[in-house]
């Protein structure tokens, strides 16, 4: 293994309130950091830094963790760039349009799926995402669902079953017979290829009911839970995900007071998705100011999808929720890092820790502030020893 010293580094973002400046960022200014092989062996100030084998200077660049992206949808076939554009036209989105790509990706082989996923994994680190959360649930077949977890468990290992997306068109006439289907035969096939187990709550899709069925017989095979919660309206998605011990309840667009206490006394975490929001021209962005205030945690991810946000860019996602949900840019890079880490409940991610893994992002700007301040600009990548300026 070698070792290789980043020094030069105008601010590190660390999400170590111990460090730095004490914000929950834990910003320090003029920074060194050490891998060794792909661990982080050590954080300081650049003059302190210690010798390595390899030393590359930033030119006074911004470092921060990797993104973690903790909510997508990148196996799958096809694309739906023209109901995008009926959308743009003034019509509105409804949550039947999931079944499009169902019927794509049964007719895709696993190879093809495989290659998507790659596709846009691979635009994802170019962007400097670090962790990546997939999701199931364009199969809805036994026999797809598992195609779709297999090719997941591929690019990543946060990979969540989907199953409960929405009903497939061959259970029309008998929802609850696919209700049957998800927490039977298809979660035994599925539970073992997967950490977590998710349900889309929403009209045209699961009601409460049908959603407590599904999370308790997923928690029984030892998945965890996390939901698609209250997108196109208020309902009872968040109430749900606080009460099954959710890690996260994704979306938040439409919530009542009750619902925010609930996030707050449960500790779920309020994963906002406005790429969403952006991509259904949703006449409301979710309000993560009013979560924030309260005392919810709030986590920010791309709900990569080809129907309804098909954005791999955690940067553009930083931009809007610092635009439209009431975000200060520092709250919006720590809901993009450390917020999404805690929505997967994983504490090695989504900050700079010595001993953790050394997924870095390296900004092409002196702040993290500049995600915000200049939206559409590619300034995150991945660090690399490649990035020395003075080479
Ligand atoms: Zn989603």
């Amino acid at each position: 293994m070698t070792s290789t010293l980043y020094t030069g580094i105008g601010e590190l973002v660390t999400n170590d309130p111990a460090r730095g400046d004490g914000s929950a960022l834990g910003l320090t200014r003029d920074a060194a950091v050490v891998v060794d092989g792909d661990r982080v062996a050590w954080i300081g100030a650049a003059a302190a830094a210690p010798e390595a084998d390899t030393r590359v200077d930033v030119g006074g660049r911004c470092v921060l963790p990797g993104f973690v992206d903790s909510h997508s949808h990148v196996v799958f076939a096809g694309d739906r760039a023209e109901e995008f554009a009926a959308r743009a036209a003034g019509q509105p989105y409804a949550a039947g349009g999931i079944r499009t790509t169902v019927a794509a990706v049964r007719a895709a082989t696993d190879e093809e799926l495989l290659a998507t996923g790659r596709r846009l994994l691979a635009e994802m680190r170019r962007q400097g995402t670090g962790t990546v959360e997939i999701k199931s649930g364009y199969g809805l077949s036994v026999e797809d669902e598992r195609r779709c977890l297999e090719v997941a468990a591929q690019l990543t290992d946060e990979v969540t079953f989907l199953g409960a997306h929405v009903v497939p068109p061959e259970f029309a006439d008998e929802p609850d017979s696919y209700v049957a289907l998800v927490t039977g035969p298809m979660l035994d096939v599925c539970a073992p290829l997967a950490r977590w187990i998710d349900v889309f709550v929403e009209d045209g899709a699961f009601d409460a009911d049908a959603a407590r069925a599904i999370l308790e017989a997923g928690r029984a095979r030892g998945l965890e839970a996390r939901v698609h919660a209250n997108q196109l309206g208020p309902g009872p998605g968040v109430q749900v995900a606080c009460e099954q011990g959710a890690a996260s309840a994704d979306h938040c667009t439409h919530l009542t007071d009750a619902d925010v206490a609930a996030l707050v006394d449960s500790g779920t975490v309020a994963t906002l998705v406005p790429g969403a929001d952006f991509s259904t021209r949703s006449p409301v962005y979710p309000d993560g100011r009013r979560l924030i205030d309260a005392g919810a945690t709030v986590a920010l991810a791309t709900d990569c999808n080809p129907g309804t946000s098909y954005t791999t860019s955690m940067p553009f996602v930083i931009a809007l929720a610092v635009r439209e949900c009431g975000l200060t840019p520092s709250e919006a890079v720590w809901a993009a890092t450390a917020g999404g880490a805690a929505a997967l409940r994983r504490d090695d991610v989504g900050r700079i820790v010595e001993g953790a893994p050394a997924a870095l992002t390296v900004l092409d700007a002196p702040t993290h502030l500049h995600l915000a301040y200049r939206p559409g600009v590619p300034l995150a990548a991945p660090l690399t020893a490649d990035d020395g300026r003075s080479a």
